[in-house]
């Protein structure tokens, strides 16, 4: 008998990427493509398009943004890290290390806040724990996740 894995904020992570529809996703805009899970995707894709719109750009320089990962929280050994189910993406890793405050204006993060907040995420940079400022992550259930694509019409671009 296998229990189902899941990351921290409660979806099902799992070491074969296949096993729980992760798929890699174009970002409108951008040249880059993440890997995310699929019923998350919608949200992601269009936090990650805006990001990249109002952030910063996130295509340009090394390859340093990304989604799907199967890994615990760093500097933890027993919590399976939300990139674990693809419902996390660190943006420009490089830029924003991990712990390292400050490396947005204020202006960039009053973006990030309305832009995560729209899309039902939760952004590394107000951890009060660990600043992560890199990172944003699905803060909604997988029938939240439903509701929230429907209401911002996500569901019918196809
Ligand atoms: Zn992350």
């Amino acid at each position: 008998m296998t229990s189902i894995l899941k990351s921290s904020n409660g979806w099902h992570a799992s070491k074969d990427p296949a096993e729980i529809g992760i798929k890699s996703y174009p970002i409108p805009g951008t040249t880059i493509k993440i890997r995310l899970a699929e019923k998350a995707a919608p949200l992601l894709v269009a936090l990650a398009a805006e990001w990249h719109k109002l952030v910063e750009p996130i295509d340009a320089g090394t390859l340093d943004t990304w989604g799907y990962a199967f890994r615990p929280i760093r500097g933890q050994t027993e919590k399976l890290s939300n990139h674990a189910s693809g419902t996390a993406i660190d943006f420009s890793a490089n830029a924003h290390p991990l712990g390292k405050a400050d490396t947005f204006t204020p202006e960039q993060c009053k973006t990030i806040r309305a832009i995560t907040a729209k899309y039902g995420c939760r952004w590394g940079g107000d951890y009060v724990h660990r600043l992560d400022s890199m990172h944003a992550e699905i803060n909604l259930t997988p029938k939240e996740v439903i509701e929230r694509i429907k209401a911002l019409g996500l569901d019918n671009k196809k």
